[in-house]
């Protein structure tokens, strides 16, 4: 299989360039999703595919277009069901119902959801059936308001490639009673489950998962394939909700980077190590930073796991890191980030400058924060060449982004 191919909904293995023929789908589904009004999570549900491309092509060029060239952006070829990791929070209504979602935008409303069109649908179907089987195992819903009750959210994550499926039991307290009957009647009804694990979230807040988790069966983590490599996910490791369109982006990542063989790569922000492991066959060495503690055990296990011998892995603010780097004048040739939503910081970009590596290929998830970054990069002596949207989140209008950026040559960077 080549290092890009990926599955199909049939099972049948393509490249992404003929991922790209999208037209089937284009004016696929328009109408509206049932639960489109009181949920929100999609902004453009009701919105043709076809339409909401060129929605996310203008906002890119409205935000980038003044600094950047923006290429047209690469679709999603079956925009459905695409998202492989599905949270749902829980709630019992004053009459005395079951209820299961996701919070309406803005709110801590639970809006009660059965099936999702961006969902992947095992997941969809598991939170189903464990709210049926909360009666029977007496297994109370937590109150945000009395702190009273157990079951706080059931996150669930799927392998694309693997078909592993990982169920995350958050609750209140380490004890579920009868925890053993409750998992081996969860496995009767969805045999795919590869691995259960209760993670404990006893604090008054409103992020999903808390610190401490327990295997209940299985690994407690399930494994999947990207761009060739195995991946180890854990249940609080960053891990790409869209495993077919991550692979386009990342593609594209590297082929900005254009490597040798020869480089000293880093990949900033590198979760469990995915953008640095794909990077790895084609530079001489890759040091990877996080400062998820647990995603950077997974991207070492990975390391192993996928024999690659040419990275490292640092758990450190990346910045910083970057910043120690500089001091000792590190020998860099291209930086990858990927920062989360709220963009990279001066400290980094200073650092990076510092390093002066020839390119930098920064992927983003929000264009308003790259925009930003990028025109302090041009201050620091790096232009930015061209950026490549692609549609990693259909239905929705959340932009993913990847961007060339190179150091100008002093003569380039006096004359600016
Ligand atoms: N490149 C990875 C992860 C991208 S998401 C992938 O594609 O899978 C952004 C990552 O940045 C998350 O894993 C988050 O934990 C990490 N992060 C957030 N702030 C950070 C910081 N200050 N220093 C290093 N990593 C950080």
């Amino acid at each position: 299989m080549a290092l890009f191919s990926r599955i199909d909904e049939d099972g049948k293995a393509f490249l992404p360039e003929e991922g790209l023929n999208y037209m089937e789908n284009r004016e696929k589904s328009p109408e509206l999703c049932r639960y489109a009004k009181k949920c929100g999570g999609c902004q453009y549900q009701g919105v043709p595919y076809e339409k909401q491309l060129k929605k996310k092509q203008k906002e890119a060029e409205g935000l980038l277009g003044g600094i950047v060239k923006v290429e047209k952006i690469i679709g999603m070829q079956t925009p459905f069901h695409y998202r492989n990791k599905v949270n749902a929070a829980f709630k019992r209504t004053r009459q005395g119902k079951i209820i299961s979602g996701i919070y309406r935008e803005g709110t801590h409303e639970v809006v009660d959801i059965s099936e999702c069109r961006i969902e992947d649908k095992r997941a969809d179907a598991i939170i189903r059936d464990i709210k049926e089987l909360l009666a029977s195992f007496k297994i109370k819903i937590y109150d945000e308001d009395s702190g009273y009750g157990l079951l706080r959210h059931v996150m669930v994550r799927t392998g694309h490639v693997s078909g592993e499926v990982m169920v995350v039991l958050v609750l209140a307290s380490p004890v579920l009673p009868s925890k053993n009957n409750f998992v081996k009647a969860l496995r009767k009804l969805h045999p795919e489950i590869t691995t259960v694990v209760l993670n404990v979230n006893d604090r008054h807040t409103s992020m999903v998962l808390g610190g401490r988790n327990i295997p209940l069966y299985g690994r407690g983590y399930i494994e999947d394939t990207l761009c060739g490599h195995v991946f180890r996910i854990s249940p609080t490791s960053f891990y790409q909700v869209n495993s077919v369109q991550t692979e386009i982006l990342y593609k594209k990542a590297l082929e900005y980077a254009a490597l040798t063989g020869t480089e000293k790569v880093i990949d900033a922000y590198c979760g469990i190590g995915t953008i640095g492991m794909a990077a790895a066959a084609a530079a001489k060495e890759v040091i990877g930073v996080e400062l998820n503690a647990s995603a950077v055990r997974d991207a070492a296990v990975n390391a192993k796991r996928n024999r690659v011998k040419n990275i490292a892995f640092f758990n450190r603010d990346a910045g910083e890191f970057m910043h120690e780097l500089a001091e000792v004048k590190e020998p860099v040739d291209v930086v990858f980030m990927d920062p989360p939503r709220a963009g990279s910081t001066e400290t980094f970009m200073d650092a990076v400058a510092h390093l002066a590596p020839s390119r930098v290929v920064y992927v983003s998830c929000n264009p308003k924060t790259l925009a930003r970054d990028l025109r302090y990069f041009e201050k620091k002596g790096y232009c930015p060449v061209m950026c490549q949207p692609v549609d990693m989140f259909p239905f929705t209008d959340e932009i993913e982004v990847v961007c060339l950026l190179s150091q100008l040559r002093s003569d380039q960077h006096r004359g600016r």
